[in-house]
């Protein structure tokens, strides 16, 4: 996208260029140097503890052996992801990874995770696109005590009126970006909207989704003086908010889920790598919904998935397979987790996502039979035949299992494997101590 980066920051006269990551609680964090020093950046990066990346989404520092805050790593940019920020003055962003100081690779950085996995796809001769389908509320008033922003009914012109102004700035602060928006909709909670922007390889599509966030919570903040909350489950009574998790396979031009002879349309790989995403999702969620208030949302009948279950255009499966559009189906037969949310660090929830596909592709699993109902109401009989499994019940429960998942610890390796762990397990613990309204709170806007 921006390769001319450096000639831009001097000509646009950018007063201060944010070298950003997304921690592995799923905290979008930064440290800036000015337009005049970016050049000298580049290369060498800006210096971080070692410890911050052991640092929780409630600012806690957990002891995390190999994180501790004695020595550093540097945030090392990526020119592709530079972007300039519409609703700021003369400031820029680009993402890096986490590398030590002579450049090499950090067990610490959440980017690096998924840069393993899309090379262990590249040993498969595969690639994977993807795109996280956001939805979030907007508020006024305090996190403590959100006031739901521009209510009308489901998908209603009027809601659209209501949230225009915020809406259209969100649109062109992405677009001015060289995002493509391809919806934008007023949701069925009360001041929920959703925008969704086109997939991408899977690496830039982790980096949009670390982009849309920062872009709609700026907005929001900066230009409308509201608030944006990407939390899963912000208000008690209200449906949640999730971050579908579109993806398709695809060796050079052709997209492997998709079989033009079958009357499905889906490939046996395409079935192969939607059973292996079924075997691991107790384990995966721990990844793709992970945080304390995740575990609120994944509820029966809300369209967000509570079961292990799979399913064509079914919106009451975790795993529903799209129906492609017409005249381009194989451009866009896509599948979507809908067991994945903004809490996310969308590094790791894609790591996840495609080593689960792909063990389930190398091992040549075959999935259960597709539910053609809410698999909440199937009779026993046939929840047996569709597969139908409990999800954890608790963010705890998703860490243990997590834990025990050889392929997903393996996809994070040691030194994130021990981190991520101990720091949702932190997080846990201090939500289970002050309660679920302090945590709704505490992780309205921290997204
Ligand atoms: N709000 C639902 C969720 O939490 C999704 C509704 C929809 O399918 O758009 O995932
Ligand atoms: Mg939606």
């Amino acid at each position: 996208m921006a390769k001319d980066s450096l000639k831009r920051v001097t000509e646009n006269n950018i007063r201060n260029v944010r070298f950003v990551y997304c921690d592995p609680s799923g905290v979008i964090r930064a440290k800036g140097t000015t337009g005049s020093q970016f050049a000298g950046k580049v290369d060498e990066g800006i210096g971080l503890t070692r410890a911050q990346n052991a640092v929780n989404l409630f600012e806690d520092l957990v002891h995390v052996e190999g994180m501790e805050p004695v020595g550093e790593v540097r945030i090392v940019p990526d020119l592709d992801t530079y972007t300039e920020l519409p609703w700021l003055d003369s400031t820029a962003s680009v993402i890096g990874d986490l590398r030590w100081p002579d450049g090499t690779e950090w067990g610490g950085c959440t980017r690096t995770v998924l840069k393993r996995a899309i090379a262990k796809a590249a040993e498969f001769g595969i690639e994977i696109k993807a795109a996280f389908e956001n939805e979030f509320y907007m508020a006024e008033g305090t996190r403590e005590n959100p006031i739901p922003w521009a209510n009308a009914s489901c998908y209603s012109t009027a809601g659209l009126d209501r949230a225009s102004a915020v809406m259209n700035d969100m649109i062109d602060n992405l677009t001015s970006q060289g995002y493509i928006v391809e919806q934008a909709i007023n949701e069925y909670g009360n001041g929920q909207l959703e925008i969704v922007i086109k997939y991408d390889d899977a690496l830039a599509a982790a980096d949009n989704q670390v982009k849309f966030r920062d872009t709609i919570r700026g907005t929001a903040e900066v230009t409308h003086g509201l608030m944006a909350s990407f939390s899963p489950k912000p208000y008690e009574n209200e449906v949640g908010s999730g971050a579908h998790l579109h993806f398709s396979v695809w060796k050079g031009k052709h997209n492997l889920l998709y079989n033009k002879e079958d009357p499905t349309k889906i490939s046996e790989f395409g079935a192969s790598f939607i059973a292996g995403i079924l075997e691991h999702l107790p384990a995966l969620v721990a990844l793709t919904c992970p945080s304390y208030v995740s575990f609120e949302r994944l509820a029966p009948h809300a369209w967000a998935g509570s079961t292990v279950a799979w399913g064509y255009d079914n919106r009451e499966c975790t795993v529903r397979v799209a129906s492609p559009f017409k005249g381009r189906e194989e451009q866009s037969t896509n599948i979507e987790l809908k067991a994945s949310d903004a809490s996310a660090n969308p590094y790791m929830a894609l790591a996840g996502l495609i080593m689960a596909g792909l063990d389930g592709v190398q091992r040549g699993l075959t999935p259960p039979m597709p539910a053609h109902r809410d698999p909440e109401l199937l009779s026993d009989e046939e929840k047996k035949a569709c597969g139908v499994k409990p999800l954890p019940s608790s963010q705890l429960e998703a860490l243990d299992l997590l834990e025990n998942d050889s392929v997903l610890m393996d996809a994070l390796g040691d030194l994130m494997g021990r981190c991520y762990l101990a720091s949702r397990r932190a997080e846990n613990a201090k939500a289970q101590a002050n309660g679920l309204a302090w945590a709704r709170a505490n992780t309205f806007t921290v997204y």
